[in-house]
């Protein structure tokens, strides 16, 4: 794993010199992070606040205890679906 984090902090900066060898790192360790959510579905469709009652679509908690949809509609936290 820490092999494969130089190696590739390597190859990026031959691609992308400007970048220190710290910052290479740190994305090339993002990336394996990503591609390893991408590849567990359980994880990646898991909706953590739930989904609108109104049009279905996902949501994010918002101050208040209230949740705001990715269509703007806002909702309190409680009436968010689990499921649909
Ligand atoms: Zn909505």
């Amino acid at each position: 794993m820490k092999e494969t984090i130089i190696k590739g902090a390597k190859a990026l900066r031959k691609r992308y010199p400007f970048l220190t060898i710290d910052q290479a790192k740190s994305i090339v360790r993002w990336s394996i992070n990503y591609y390893a959510g991408r590849t567990m579905p359980e994880i990646r469709l898991q909706p953590v606040y739930g989904y609108c009652p109104e049009c279905k679509g996902h949501g994010e908690r918002r101050l208040n205890g209230n949740n705001q949809c990715v269509n703007g509609h806002i909702y309190p936290s409680k009436d968010a679906l689990t499921e649909i």
